[in-house]
């Protein structure tokens, strides 16, 4: 998910102050118990919550076949998994996973949203005479109390860039707090990548633009244009033929084993080699999630991932926002550069980039990437707010 919307809204429209009353969530966490990170709700999750009230966002997802469908098989291909069992679906919006998890004849399963979609949940649960299996619980995940065990979790938490909106920490509270040892979790694996990328069209219509306006010269108008365009990183659809080079995996994680701690700040090394000579535009970044009941050896991961440049599995369930599958709703993420470099036939690329959640909102995601071409050095700074 998208958060399309209250991405383009400021937080304060959405009802919430700007400055957050409670402590960073790393601090809170550090007073915490060890084994108790459950946060408390601050004024961005009520907004939060609150943008997931509108049904247009649950309507963009549910619309969005690619990631309906792959859930839909996943639940089923692993019937065998969750048929008798009991099951938490984590931030359940109008409850359709819930409802294919009871259809793959789960024996309970709690539905959990803390948004008032719930309350819609509701009733499409009960309409479906479903409500002696399904049981919905308005509230967080971090607050709301189970009386047993679980088998299975499942639930959609990606959001653009993967990381966006940081609703996998609550996928981890859930899984601490209730899942059996040994216990399935769909999406099992989850992988960002990045590669860069060429669009000279893209930035031709923001910038060359300015130089011919109706006959007039208009490019002292450049540098805001370019300012303007390519501050924030953009969600929009990359052309499989726009990409520039393998890509590189950014971080993969095992949803069985991943801590909050290490998503606070994600940090990679990049070499890249153009394929080709094309002016190199700006880094796309994309990810795919693994439906595998199977713990896989991660030392594997690694070796197919530097063999390849990119991961190759042979599993089926794999829902791929990459540019060269069917596009989905959350597109490809774009950081565009101010300046593009021309880039030939071997030219190679290299840096770090670095994603870590930002201060003000936890749920924002500051983006740092350093990258070095032809001898010359640059950084390239973009909040995903
Ligand atoms: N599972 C639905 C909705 C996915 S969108 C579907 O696949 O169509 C994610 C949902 O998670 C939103 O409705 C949001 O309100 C809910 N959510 C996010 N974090 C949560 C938390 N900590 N506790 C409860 N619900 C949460």
């Amino acid at each position: 998910h998208r958060l399309r919307r209250s991405r383009r809204r400021r937080p304060r429209d959405n009802g919430a102050d700007s400055s957050p009353r409670v402590l960073p969530l790393e601090q809170q966490i550090k007073e915490l118990e060890p084994a108790c990170p459950l946060p408390p709700a601050t004024d961005f999750d009520l907004a939060y919550f609150q943008s997931y009230s509108h049904l247009g966002i649950h309507e963009e997802m549910i619309k969005d076949r690619v990631r309906t469908e792959m859930y839909r098989d996943a639940i089923f291909h692993h019937r065998d998994l969750i048929a008798g069992k009991v099951v938490v679906d984590v931030g359940c919006g109008t409850g359709i996973l819930s409802i294919f998890c009871a259809q793959a004849g789960a024996k309970r399963v709690y539905a959990i949203d803390a948004s008032n979609i719930a309350v819609q949940a509701m009733e499409v649960i009960r309409v479906n005479n479903l409500s002696e299996i399904v049981v919905v619980l308005h509230g967080r995940v971090e607050d709301v109390e189970i009386s047993e065990k679980v088998d299975v979790i499942v639930s959609e938490w990606m959001g653009y860039m993967l990381f966006y909106e940081s609703m996998l920490e609550s996928v981890i509270v859930a899984r601490e707090r209730w899942l059996k040892p040994g216990g399935l979790i769909l999406p099992s694996h989850a992988t960002l990548y990045m590669a860069p990328i060429s669009n000279p069209e893209r930035y031709g219509a923001s910038v060359d633009f300015w130089r011919d306006v109706y006959g007039i010269d208009m490019s002292v108008m450049i540098p805001l244009a370019k300012q303007c365009a390519f501050e924030e990183p953009a969600v929009e659809s990359v052309g499989a033929e726009n990409v520039l080079t393998w890509p590189h995996v950014v971080k993969h994680i095992d949803c069985s084993t991943v801590s909050i701690q290490e998503l606070f700040s994600i940090s990679t090394g990049f070499k890249f080699t153009s394929m080709m000579r094309a002016p190199f535009n700006g880094f796309a970044f994309w990810f795919d999630v693994e439906f595998c009941a199977q713990a896989r050896d991660d030392a594997e991961v690694n070796r197919r991932s530097t063999s390849t440049g990119g991961r190759k599995r042979n599993a089926d369930l794999v829902l791929s926002t990459a540019p060269e599958h069917p596009l989905t709703h959350w597109e490809q993420t774009v950081v565009y550069l101010y300046e593009p470099i021309m880039m030939e036939q071997d030219s190679v690329i290299e840096g770090s980039a670095s994603l870590t959640q930002s201060k003000e909102n936890r749920r924002f995601m500051n983006i740092r990437i350093e990258y070095s071409s032809n001898g010359r050095s640059f950084v390239k700074e973009a909040v995903l707010r």
